[in-house]
Protein backbone atom coordinates (compact mmCIF):
# COMPACT_ATOMS: atom_id res chain seq x y z
CA UNK A 1 0.00 0.00 0.00
CA UNK A 2 0.38 3.40 -0.74
CA UNK A 3 2.24 5.56 2.06
CA UNK A 4 0.36 8.31 2.52
CA UNK A 5 2.05 11.85 2.12
CA UNK A 6 1.40 14.24 5.18
CA UNK A 7 2.61 17.60 4.57
CA UNK A 8 2.58 20.35 7.81
CA UNK A 9 2.64 23.91 6.58
CA UNK A 10 4.63 26.58 8.90
CA UNK A 11 6.78 25.47 11.88
CA UNK A 12 5.07 27.23 14.87
CA UNK A 13 3.43 26.24 17.94
CA UNK A 14 0.90 24.05 15.70
CA UNK A 15 3.14 22.67 13.26
CA UNK A 16 6.14 21.90 15.62
CA UNK A 17 4.02 20.07 17.84
CA UNK A 18 2.23 18.23 15.27
CA UNK A 19 5.49 16.96 13.32
CA UNK A 20 7.27 15.84 16.69
CA UNK A 21 4.11 13.96 17.62
CA UNK A 22 3.61 12.63 14.40
CA UNK A 23 7.55 11.71 14.44
CA UNK A 24 6.96 9.76 17.86
CA UNK A 25 3.67 7.99 16.93
CA UNK A 26 4.12 6.86 13.36
CA UNK A 27 6.42 4.25 12.48
CA UNK A 28 8.79 5.33 9.45
CA UNK A 29 6.97 3.09 6.89
CA UNK A 30 3.56 4.53 7.75
CA UNK A 31 3.66 7.61 5.97
CA UNK A 32 5.65 10.26 4.53
CA UNK A 33 5.90 13.14 6.63
CA UNK A 34 7.01 16.90 5.34
CA UNK A 35 7.52 19.73 7.17
CA UNK A 36 7.86 23.21 5.29
CA UNK A 37 8.75 26.42 6.61
CA UNK A 38 10.11 29.63 5.57
CA UNK A 39 13.31 29.43 7.87
CA UNK A 40 15.68 26.88 8.68
CA UNK A 41 14.50 27.40 12.43
CA UNK A 42 11.75 27.86 14.67
CA UNK A 43 11.15 30.73 16.84
CA UNK A 44 8.81 31.16 19.86
CA UNK A 45 6.40 34.01 19.12
CA UNK A 46 5.12 34.65 22.91
CA UNK A 47 9.03 36.03 23.15
CA UNK A 48 9.35 37.98 20.28
CA UNK A 49 7.95 41.15 22.45
CA UNK A 50 11.28 41.25 24.17
CA UNK A 51 13.55 40.77 21.26
CA UNK A 52 11.78 43.71 19.57
CA UNK A 53 12.46 45.58 22.68
CA UNK A 54 15.96 44.42 23.21
CA UNK A 55 15.61 42.98 26.54
CA UNK A 56 16.28 39.68 25.14
CA UNK A 57 18.42 38.59 21.92
CA UNK A 58 16.30 36.75 19.10
CA UNK A 59 19.31 34.06 19.27
CA UNK A 60 17.59 32.98 22.44
CA UNK A 61 14.01 33.12 21.05
CA UNK A 62 15.21 30.56 17.61
CA UNK A 63 16.36 27.47 17.06
CA UNK A 64 17.49 25.44 14.46
CA UNK A 65 14.48 23.06 13.23
CA UNK A 66 16.88 20.16 12.14
CA UNK A 67 18.37 20.31 16.07
CA UNK A 68 14.76 19.31 17.32
CA UNK A 69 13.07 17.23 14.68
CA UNK A 70 14.53 14.13 13.65
CA UNK A 71 15.47 14.77 9.86
CA UNK A 72 16.19 11.14 8.87
CA UNK A 73 12.51 10.41 9.84
CA UNK A 74 10.85 13.42 8.71
CA UNK A 75 11.61 15.32 5.49
CA UNK A 76 12.09 19.04 6.34
CA UNK A 77 11.68 21.64 3.25
CA UNK A 78 13.00 25.18 3.80
CA UNK A 79 10.73 27.05 1.59
CA UNK A 80 7.68 30.18 1.32
CA UNK A 81 4.40 28.70 0.80
CA UNK A 82 2.69 30.53 -1.76
CA UNK A 83 -0.75 28.80 -2.17
CA UNK A 84 -3.08 25.64 -1.35
CA UNK A 85 -4.89 24.13 -4.18
CA UNK A 86 -7.26 21.73 -2.32
CA UNK A 87 -8.93 20.50 -5.51
CA UNK A 88 -5.82 19.13 -6.86
CA UNK A 89 -4.17 18.41 -3.51
CA UNK A 90 -0.98 20.39 -3.68
CA UNK A 91 1.00 23.22 -2.40
CA UNK A 92 2.40 25.54 -4.13
CA UNK A 93 5.91 26.87 -2.89
CA UNK A 94 8.38 29.31 -3.91
CA UNK A 95 10.80 26.72 -5.51
CA UNK A 96 8.38 23.99 -6.51
CA UNK A 97 4.69 21.93 -5.92
CA UNK A 98 4.62 19.35 -2.81
CA UNK A 99 1.47 16.88 -3.28
CA UNK A 100 -0.77 15.50 0.08
CA UNK A 101 -2.69 13.57 1.22
CA UNK A 102 -3.48 14.82 4.28
CA UNK A 103 -2.30 18.50 4.69
CA UNK A 104 -1.97 20.73 8.14
CA UNK A 105 -1.96 24.24 7.53
CA UNK A 106 0.22 26.17 10.64
CA UNK A 107 0.73 29.35 8.80
CA UNK A 108 -0.11 31.71 11.86
CA UNK A 109 -1.02 34.77 11.85
CA UNK A 110 -1.06 38.55 10.25
CA UNK A 111 -0.99 41.85 12.06
CA UNK A 112 -5.01 42.78 11.63
CA UNK A 113 -5.02 46.83 10.25
CA UNK A 114 -8.45 47.52 10.05
CA UNK A 115 -7.72 49.50 6.80
CA UNK A 116 -6.03 52.27 8.67
CA UNK A 117 -4.79 54.85 6.63
CA UNK A 118 -0.46 54.51 6.22
CA UNK A 119 -0.47 51.56 9.03
CA UNK A 120 0.86 49.18 6.56
CA UNK A 121 3.56 51.70 5.60
CA UNK A 122 4.61 52.95 8.43
CA UNK A 123 3.61 50.84 11.17
CA UNK A 124 5.64 48.15 12.94
CA UNK A 125 4.05 44.51 14.12
CA UNK A 126 5.69 41.96 16.26
CA UNK A 127 5.66 39.30 13.92
CA UNK A 128 8.73 37.37 13.52
CA UNK A 129 12.26 37.19 14.41
CA UNK A 130 13.23 39.70 11.48
CA UNK A 131 10.23 42.34 12.39
CA UNK A 132 10.88 42.31 16.16
CA UNK A 133 14.71 42.46 15.01
CA UNK A 134 13.77 45.68 13.10
CA UNK A 135 12.06 47.23 15.62
CA UNK A 136 15.05 47.37 18.18
CA UNK A 137 17.39 48.68 15.52
CA UNK A 138 14.72 51.29 14.57
CA UNK A 139 14.21 52.16 18.19
CA UNK A 140 18.17 52.17 18.86
CA UNK A 141 19.16 54.35 15.17
CA UNK A 142 16.52 56.46 16.66
CA UNK A 143 18.35 57.36 20.04
CA UNK A 144 21.69 57.32 18.09
CA UNK A 145 20.75 59.61 15.67
CA UNK A 146 18.97 62.07 17.94
CA UNK A 147 22.18 63.56 19.68
CA UNK A 148 23.96 64.06 15.87
CA UNK A 149 21.04 66.36 14.59
CA UNK A 150 21.27 70.24 14.83
CA UNK A 151 17.48 70.52 15.38
CA UNK A 152 15.60 68.68 18.05
CA UNK A 153 13.27 65.87 16.53
CA UNK A 154 10.67 64.67 19.14
CA UNK A 155 9.34 62.03 17.00
CA UNK A 156 12.31 60.27 17.50
CA UNK A 157 12.05 59.58 21.25
CA UNK A 158 8.27 59.22 20.66
CA UNK A 159 7.44 55.50 21.15
CA UNK A 160 3.44 54.58 20.27
CA UNK A 161 2.53 51.20 20.62
CA UNK A 162 -0.93 50.97 19.34
CA UNK A 163 -3.44 48.40 21.48
CA UNK A 164 -3.48 47.41 25.22
CA UNK A 165 -4.28 43.69 24.70
CA UNK A 166 -1.15 41.33 26.12
CA UNK A 167 0.51 42.07 22.84
CA UNK A 168 0.75 45.80 23.35
CA UNK A 169 1.09 45.24 27.31
CA UNK A 170 3.83 42.97 27.46
CA UNK A 171 5.53 45.04 24.56
CA UNK A 172 5.59 48.33 26.78
CA UNK A 173 6.73 46.21 30.18
CA UNK A 174 9.75 45.65 28.15
CA UNK A 175 10.06 48.92 26.46
CA UNK A 176 10.34 50.29 30.30
CA UNK A 177 13.02 48.74 31.15
CA UNK A 178 14.68 49.20 28.21
CA UNK A 179 14.66 52.67 27.79
CA UNK A 180 16.75 54.37 30.53
CA UNK A 181 19.59 51.55 29.48
CA UNK A 182 19.10 53.11 26.14
CA UNK A 183 19.28 56.63 27.42
CA UNK A 184 22.24 55.74 29.41
CA UNK A 185 23.67 54.42 26.77
CA UNK A 186 22.98 57.13 23.99
CA UNK A 187 23.41 60.28 26.22
CA UNK A 188 19.65 61.21 26.68
CA UNK A 189 17.69 62.44 29.78
CA UNK A 190 14.69 59.68 30.39
CA UNK A 191 11.92 62.13 30.53
CA UNK A 192 12.95 63.33 26.91
CA UNK A 193 11.35 59.76 26.19
CA UNK A 194 7.84 59.08 25.55
CA UNK A 195 6.65 55.29 25.38
CA UNK A 196 2.94 55.66 25.05
CA UNK A 197 0.23 53.17 24.58
CA UNK A 198 -2.71 53.89 22.64
CA UNK A 199 -6.29 51.21 22.97
CA UNK A 200 -9.64 51.82 21.87
CA UNK A 201 -11.14 50.69 24.62
CA UNK A 202 -12.22 52.31 27.96
CA UNK A 203 -9.71 50.43 29.97
CA UNK A 204 -6.43 48.28 28.76
CA UNK A 205 -6.37 44.53 28.71
CA UNK A 206 -10.45 44.90 27.68
CA UNK A 207 -12.41 42.02 29.37
CA UNK A 208 -9.13 40.83 32.22
CA UNK A 209 -9.53 40.84 35.35
CA UNK A 210 -9.61 44.54 36.91
CA UNK A 211 -7.68 44.06 39.56
CA UNK A 212 -4.62 42.88 37.89
CA UNK A 213 -4.84 45.23 35.44
CA UNK A 214 -5.13 48.00 37.54
CA UNK A 215 -2.06 45.99 39.09
CA UNK A 216 -0.38 46.40 35.65
CA UNK A 217 -1.11 50.06 35.18
CA UNK A 218 0.14 50.99 38.51
CA UNK A 219 3.35 49.31 37.74
CA UNK A 220 3.83 50.72 33.89
CA UNK A 221 2.73 54.01 34.46
CA UNK A 222 5.21 53.98 37.89
CA UNK A 223 7.87 53.47 35.33
CA UNK A 224 6.61 55.72 32.72
CA UNK A 225 4.51 54.37 30.53
CA UNK A 226 1.74 56.83 29.42
CA UNK A 227 -2.21 54.99 28.78
CA UNK A 228 -4.12 56.60 26.11
CA UNK A 229 -7.63 54.65 26.84
CA UNK A 230 -10.52 55.14 24.90
CA UNK A 231 -8.85 56.39 22.21
CA UNK A 232 -8.24 55.25 18.49
CA UNK A 233 -5.13 55.54 15.98
CA UNK A 234 -6.83 56.77 12.98
CA UNK A 235 -4.12 57.68 10.66
CA UNK A 236 -0.05 56.70 10.58
CA UNK A 237 2.38 59.00 8.51
CA UNK A 238 6.41 58.52 8.63
CA UNK A 239 6.65 61.06 11.43
CA UNK A 240 3.49 61.52 13.26
CA UNK A 241 0.13 59.70 14.09
CA UNK A 242 -3.56 60.69 14.57
CA UNK A 243 -5.68 59.80 17.18
CA UNK A 244 -9.39 60.36 18.22
CA UNK A 245 -10.79 60.66 21.33
CA UNK A 246 -14.62 61.60 21.86
CA UNK A 247 -14.28 62.85 18.88
CA UNK A 248 -11.35 65.28 19.24
CA UNK A 249 -8.49 64.64 16.89
CA UNK A 250 -5.04 64.62 18.07
CA UNK A 251 -1.69 64.53 16.24
CA UNK A 252 1.38 62.79 17.94
CA UNK A 253 5.21 63.15 16.26
CA UNK A 254 6.54 59.67 16.06
CA UNK A 255 8.34 57.75 13.67
CA UNK A 256 8.40 54.21 15.62
CA UNK A 257 4.94 53.19 15.79
CA UNK A 258 4.57 49.32 16.70
CA UNK A 259 1.30 48.19 15.72
CA UNK A 260 -0.18 45.30 18.23
CA UNK A 261 -3.87 46.08 17.69
CA UNK A 262 -5.20 43.01 16.77
CA UNK A 263 -4.23 39.75 14.68
CA UNK A 264 -5.57 37.73 11.76
CA UNK A 265 -5.27 34.47 10.07
CA UNK A 266 -2.57 34.04 7.05
CA UNK A 267 -4.39 35.57 4.12
CA UNK A 268 -2.75 32.25 2.02
CA UNK A 269 -6.13 30.58 4.02
CA UNK A 270 -8.34 32.91 2.52
CA UNK A 271 -6.95 32.72 -0.53
CA UNK A 272 -7.21 28.95 -1.12
CA UNK A 273 -10.83 29.43 -0.76
CA UNK A 274 -11.48 28.04 2.80
CA UNK A 275 -14.52 29.62 4.32
CA UNK A 276 -13.08 32.11 6.84
CA UNK A 277 -13.81 34.75 9.19
CA UNK A 278 -10.94 37.67 10.19
CA UNK A 279 -8.92 34.85 7.77
CA UNK A 280 -9.61 32.33 10.26
CA UNK A 281 -11.08 28.69 9.33
CA UNK A 282 -14.19 28.01 11.33
CA UNK A 283 -13.37 24.13 11.88
CA UNK A 284 -14.96 21.25 12.65
CA UNK A 285 -14.81 19.63 15.85
CA UNK A 286 -12.01 17.53 14.82
CA UNK A 287 -10.40 20.65 13.52
CA UNK A 288 -10.77 19.86 9.81
CA UNK A 289 -11.81 22.72 6.96
CA UNK A 290 -15.22 22.62 6.41
CA UNK A 291 -15.96 20.52 3.47
CA UNK A 292 -12.63 18.79 3.72
CA UNK A 293 -11.12 15.85 5.00
CA UNK A 294 -8.31 15.72 4.70
CA UNK A 295 -7.04 19.23 5.58
CA UNK A 296 -6.42 20.30 9.36
CA UNK A 297 -6.20 23.94 10.52
CA UNK A 298 -4.22 24.63 13.41
CA UNK A 299 -2.79 27.55 15.30
CA UNK A 300 -3.69 31.15 14.70
CA UNK A 301 -5.53 30.32 11.04
CA UNK A 302 -8.29 28.25 12.77
CA UNK A 303 -11.65 29.68 14.64
CA UNK A 304 -12.97 27.84 17.19
CA UNK A 305 -16.07 28.84 18.90
CA UNK A 306 -16.42 28.81 23.00
CA UNK A 307 -20.12 26.99 23.19
CA UNK A 308 -20.48 28.74 26.62
CA UNK A 309 -20.36 32.19 25.72
CA UNK A 310 -20.90 31.69 21.67
CA UNK A 311 -17.73 33.26 21.05
CA UNK A 312 -14.30 32.66 19.25
CA UNK A 313 -11.42 31.16 21.99
CA UNK A 314 -8.74 33.87 21.23
CA UNK A 315 -5.63 32.30 19.47
CA UNK A 316 -3.31 31.72 21.39
CA UNK A 317 0.23 29.26 21.55
CA UNK A 318 -2.06 26.99 24.71
CA UNK A 319 -4.30 26.33 22.14
CA UNK A 320 -2.38 25.89 19.04
CA UNK A 321 -0.85 23.39 20.81
CA UNK A 322 -3.47 21.15 21.90
CA UNK A 323 -4.75 21.29 18.26
CA UNK A 324 -1.41 19.81 17.14
CA UNK A 325 -1.46 17.02 19.74
CA UNK A 326 -5.21 16.31 18.80
CA UNK A 327 -4.46 16.50 14.97
CA UNK A 328 -1.49 14.45 15.18
CA UNK A 329 -3.31 11.65 17.07
CA UNK A 330 -6.05 12.27 14.23
CA UNK A 331 -3.92 11.44 11.79
CA UNK A 332 -1.95 8.37 13.25
CA UNK A 333 -6.25 6.81 13.13
CA UNK A 334 -6.31 8.09 9.27
CA UNK A 335 -2.69 6.37 8.53
CA UNK A 336 -3.60 3.07 10.36
CA UNK A 337 -7.03 2.79 8.38
CA UNK A 338 -9.74 3.78 11.07
CA UNK A 339 -11.91 6.76 11.04
CA UNK A 340 -12.95 7.61 14.45
CA UNK A 341 -11.74 10.87 15.09
CA UNK A 342 -11.38 12.32 18.45
CA UNK A 343 -12.94 15.66 18.36
CA UNK A 344 -11.23 18.20 20.26
CA UNK A 345 -11.82 19.81 23.10
CA UNK A 346 -9.59 22.73 24.51
CA UNK A 347 -8.52 22.88 28.65
CA UNK A 348 -7.57 26.61 29.21
CA UNK A 349 -5.56 26.50 31.98
CA UNK A 350 -5.31 30.44 32.02
CA UNK A 351 -3.23 33.46 31.23
CA UNK A 352 0.02 35.00 31.91
CA UNK A 353 1.30 38.36 31.09
CA UNK A 354 4.82 39.80 31.38
CA UNK A 355 4.63 43.16 32.62
CA UNK A 356 9.18 43.26 31.78
CA UNK A 357 11.87 41.61 34.40
CA UNK A 358 10.53 40.53 37.51
CA UNK A 359 7.25 41.05 37.02
CA UNK A 360 4.14 39.60 35.62
CA UNK A 361 -0.03 39.56 36.04
CA UNK A 362 -1.59 36.26 35.55
CA UNK A 363 -5.16 34.08 36.16
CA UNK A 364 -4.50 30.50 36.39
CA UNK A 365 -6.50 28.17 37.43
CA UNK A 366 -8.76 29.86 39.60
CA UNK A 367 -5.72 31.57 41.51
CA UNK A 368 -4.99 35.66 40.72
CA UNK A 369 -0.96 36.05 40.43
CA UNK A 370 0.66 38.98 40.94
CA UNK A 371 4.44 40.65 40.66
CA UNK A 372 7.30 37.99 40.95
CA UNK A 373 5.17 35.17 41.49
CA UNK A 374 3.95 35.54 38.55
CA UNK A 375 7.30 36.41 36.44
CA UNK A 376 8.10 32.93 37.74
CA UNK A 377 4.82 31.04 36.86
CA UNK A 378 5.52 33.12 33.25
CA UNK A 379 8.70 31.12 33.17
CA UNK A 380 7.49 27.87 33.88
CA UNK A 381 5.14 27.95 31.35
CA UNK A 382 8.15 28.85 28.74
CA UNK A 383 10.38 26.38 29.55
CA UNK A 384 7.02 23.56 29.71
CA UNK A 385 7.22 24.18 26.20
CA UNK A 386 10.52 23.84 25.33
CA UNK A 387 10.30 20.47 27.22
CA UNK A 388 7.43 19.19 25.24
CA UNK A 389 9.10 20.25 22.41
CA UNK A 390 12.41 18.83 22.94
CA UNK A 391 12.67 17.05 25.95
CA UNK A 392 15.20 18.02 28.80
CA UNK A 393 17.75 18.84 26.21
CA UNK A 394 16.33 21.52 24.61
CA UNK A 395 15.08 22.45 28.25
CA UNK A 396 18.82 23.07 29.01
CA UNK A 397 19.72 25.00 25.94
CA UNK A 398 17.00 27.64 25.57
CA UNK A 399 14.79 27.89 28.93
CA UNK A 400 14.55 30.61 31.35
CA UNK A 401 16.17 29.65 34.62
CA UNK A 402 17.20 32.61 36.40
CA UNK A 403 14.02 33.61 38.73
CA UNK A 404 15.75 36.87 39.53
CA UNK A 405 16.54 38.03 35.88
CA UNK A 406 15.94 37.21 32.12
P1 LIG B 1 3.18 30.72 14.73
O1 LIG B 1 3.73 30.25 16.02
O2 LIG B 1 3.11 32.18 14.52
O3 LIG B 1 4.01 30.06 13.55
C1 LIG B 1 3.73 30.19 12.19
C2 LIG B 1 4.92 29.64 11.41
O4 LIG B 1 4.60 29.64 10.02
C3 LIG B 1 6.19 30.49 11.56
O5 LIG B 1 7.30 29.66 11.80
C4 LIG B 1 6.32 31.19 10.21
O6 LIG B 1 7.66 31.45 9.85
C5 LIG B 1 5.69 30.16 9.27
N1 LIG B 1 5.16 30.76 8.06
C6 LIG B 1 4.28 31.80 7.96
N2 LIG B 1 3.98 32.04 6.66
C7 LIG B 1 4.68 31.14 5.92
C8 LIG B 1 4.77 30.87 4.52
N3 LIG B 1 4.08 31.57 3.64
N4 LIG B 1 5.58 29.86 4.12
C9 LIG B 1 6.27 29.11 5.02
N5 LIG B 1 6.23 29.32 6.36
C10 LIG B 1 5.43 30.31 6.80
N6 LIG B 1 -0.03 32.96 23.30
C11 LIG B 1 -0.03 32.31 24.49
O7 LIG B 1 -0.71 31.29 24.63
N7 LIG B 1 0.73 32.75 25.53
C12 LIG B 1 1.54 33.84 25.44
O8 LIG B 1 2.22 34.21 26.40
C13 LIG B 1 1.57 34.54 24.19
N8 LIG B 1 2.39 35.60 24.04
C14 LIG B 1 2.44 36.23 22.82
C15 LIG B 1 3.34 37.30 22.68
C16 LIG B 1 3.43 37.96 21.47
C17 LIG B 1 4.41 39.09 21.31
C18 LIG B 1 2.60 37.56 20.38
C19 LIG B 1 2.71 38.28 19.05
C20 LIG B 1 1.72 36.50 20.52
C21 LIG B 1 1.63 35.82 21.74
N9 LIG B 1 0.76 34.73 21.92
C22 LIG B 1 0.74 34.06 23.13
C23 LIG B 1 -0.03 34.21 20.80
C24 LIG B 1 0.75 33.05 20.15
O9 LIG B 1 2.07 33.46 19.88
C25 LIG B 1 0.09 32.55 18.87
O10 LIG B 1 -1.24 32.20 19.18
C26 LIG B 1 0.85 31.31 18.35
O11 LIG B 1 2.15 31.68 17.97
C27 LIG B 1 0.12 30.66 17.19
O12 LIG B 1 0.82 29.54 16.78
P2 LIG B 1 0.81 29.08 15.26
O13 LIG B 1 1.50 27.74 15.22
O14 LIG B 1 -0.52 29.20 14.68
O15 LIG B 1 1.72 30.17 14.50
P1 LIG C 1 -5.89 41.61 20.88
O1 LIG C 1 -6.89 41.54 19.79
O2 LIG C 1 -6.05 40.74 22.05
O3 LIG C 1 -5.79 43.13 21.42
C1 LIG C 1 -5.75 44.21 20.52
C2 LIG C 1 -6.15 45.50 21.24
O4 LIG C 1 -6.05 46.59 20.32
C3 LIG C 1 -7.59 45.49 21.74
O5 LIG C 1 -7.59 45.84 23.10
C4 LIG C 1 -8.30 46.53 20.86
O6 LIG C 1 -9.30 47.23 21.56
C5 LIG C 1 -7.15 47.46 20.48
N1 LIG C 1 -7.37 48.20 19.22
C6 LIG C 1 -7.93 47.75 18.06
N2 LIG C 1 -7.96 48.73 17.12
C7 LIG C 1 -7.39 49.82 17.69
C8 LIG C 1 -7.12 51.15 17.22
N3 LIG C 1 -7.40 51.56 15.98
N4 LIG C 1 -6.52 52.03 18.07
C9 LIG C 1 -6.19 51.65 19.31
N5 LIG C 1 -6.44 50.41 19.82
C10 LIG C 1 -7.02 49.51 19.01
O7 LIG C 1 -4.46 41.37 20.17
P2 LIG C 1 -3.06 40.96 20.79
O8 LIG C 1 -2.78 41.66 22.06
O9 LIG C 1 -2.07 41.10 19.69
O10 LIG C 1 -3.23 39.41 21.11
C11 LIG C 1 -3.41 38.47 20.06
C12 LIG C 1 -3.62 37.10 20.65
O11 LIG C 1 -2.42 36.65 21.28
C13 LIG C 1 -4.71 37.08 21.72
O12 LIG C 1 -5.39 35.88 21.62
C14 LIG C 1 -3.92 37.10 23.01
O13 LIG C 1 -4.61 36.44 24.05
C15 LIG C 1 -2.67 36.34 22.63
N6 LIG C 1 -1.55 36.79 23.47
C16 LIG C 1 -1.44 36.22 24.68
C17 LIG C 1 -0.42 36.63 25.52
C18 LIG C 1 -0.29 35.98 26.87
O14 LIG C 1 -1.04 35.06 27.17
N7 LIG C 1 0.65 36.40 27.70
C19 LIG C 1 0.48 37.62 25.11
C20 LIG C 1 0.31 38.20 23.86
C21 LIG C 1 -0.73 37.77 23.04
Amino acid sequence: MKRPNIVILGAGYGGMITTVRLQKMLGANEANVTLVNKHNYHYQTTWLHENAAGTLHHDKTRMKISDVVDTNKINFVQDTVLSINSDEKKVKLENGDLEYDYLVVGLGFEAATFGISGLKENAFTISNINSARMIREHIEYNFAKYNNEKEERQDRLNIVVGGAGFTGIEFVGELANRVPELCEEYDIPREKVRIMNVEASPSVLPGFDEELVEYAMNLLEGKGVEFKTGTMIKEVHEDKILVEKDEQQEEIPTNTVVWAAGVRGNSIVEEAGFETARGRVKVSDTLLAPGHDDVFIVGDCALIMNEENDRPYPPTAQIAMQEAENVAHNLKVLVRGGSDLEPFEPHLKGTVASLGEGQAIGVVGDKKLFGWTASVMKKVIDNRYLFMLGGVGLLLKKGKFNIFTK
